[in-house]
């Protein structure tokens, strides 16, 4: 089987594609909506045919994908119908079987993260997808989304800690860098859920997390609860090809400050803050030119429509706005550097002006 484990940084979540090399079918678990074009790109790139977009559940912390690779690729989506979720074309319980080629995986009901959380079993049961159920030596959250430490405990130690001790688990998300566990190690060695450790324990260790809600949550659950489908479904990706840029779900595109470092000398960087901040202790990059956002349309004029344009602000905000009236402008060639100078200085890129703090 061809096997891949894909990463999203801003949410440390991990999506799998698995495909069978014989027929090129392939699905992906828990894609990521900024990620839809390098999963498309993978996809496309390895001559294969995505027949389905699997989600575990109903993420807090990001957005599906799959809505935007069903645009793209013609991929079903499937989840469970206990997560509530509209706009899927196949909706699975305990036990449904999704096919690709001649390999499968099987859903198992592993609620208590969520009410609709499932995991996928390889057919040969080397392998399961638990999403946020089993983690690497811990497990999703249970105070929000209809969670419930005794019902998640219960999935864990039935559905998953009843496959074989060598399959190999693979989570929804790592915050460590680690990339995977299995079935044998997690009943030994996971300080909520090891086989040695009962169920009144770990309720009471969930009940004294003490976390905040995820920041993408007021976002993040009503859009997958339509499988990731934006409010404007009008999206272009035409000319967009310019730089490995990124699709938010807010319908901009952005580009890394890696990235622009590399490149500055084949962009326009235009720089929307006011004159005093532009010469204030943040700095600016490297050769932008300054248009604060308020005057912006007057200055439009003397940018060249051919070469891409990045622009820029202290956060990321006032130029994503930026990038909105560009866009109207004309200009088809337009991102926003992620996180503004706030990022820039902080991965500490060098800076024009400013001072050292
Ligand atoms: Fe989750």
């Amino acid at each position: 089987m061809l096997f891949r484990q894909l990463f999203d940084q801003q949410s440390s979540t991990y999506t799998y594609l698995l495909a069978d090399p014989a027929t090129r079918e392939a699905l992906l678990v828990d894609p990521v909506f900024e990620q839809a074009r390098r999963d498309v790109a993978l996809v496309e790139e390895l001559g294969l045919k995505l027949k389905w977009a699997l989600e575990t559940h109903v993420h807090a912390d990001h957005v599906t994908g799959a809505w935007l690779l069903r645009e793209r690729l013609g991929s079903q989506i499937v989840i469970s119908r206990a997560s509530g979720a509209e706009g899927a074309d196949r909706y699975i319980d305990n036990s449904g079987v999704v096919v690709f080629g001649k390999r499968s995986v099987q859903a198992r009901s592993t609620p208590g993260h969520t009410a609709g959380c499932l995991s996928y079993v390889l057919d040969d049961h080397s392998m399961v997808f638990t999403g946020d159920a089993l983690l690497i030596r811990g497990c999703g959250r249970t105070d929000f989304q209809q969670g419930d430490p005794r019902t998640l405990y219960e999935s864990v130690h039935q559905q998953i800690f009843s496959l074989p001790d060598d399959c190999v688990v693979y989570p929804g998300h790592d915050y460590r860098g680690l990339t995977c566990t299995s079935v044998g190690e997690e009943k030994l060695y996971n300080p909520r859920l090891a086989e040695s450790i009962g169920v009144e324990d770990f309720a009471g260790y969930m009940r004294h997390l003490g976390l905040a809600h995820p920041k993408q949550m007021a976002e993040a659950v009503p859009a997958n609860m339509v499988c990731g489908r934006p409010s404007s479904s009008n999206i272009s990706f035409a000319g967009q090809d310019w730089a490995p840029l990124t699709y938010t779900f807010a319908g901009m595109w952005e580009v890394q400050p890696n990235w622009l470092e590399e490149h500055a000398r084949e962009v326009q960087i235009v720089d929307v803050r006011e004159p005093e901040e532009f010469n204030g202790p943040l700095g600016r990059v490297p050769g932008a030119k300054l248009m604060p956002l308020g005057s912006l349309s007057e200055k439009i004029s003397s940018l060249e429509k051919a070469k891409p344009i990045v622009t820029v602000c202290r956060s990321g905000a006032r130029s994503a706005q930026a990038t909105v009236l560009l866009g109207k402008a004309g200009f088809d060639k337009v991102a926003n550097l992620s996180g503004g100078m706030l990022r820039w200085r902080a991965q500490r890129f060098p800076v024009e002006g400013g001072s050292d703090s």
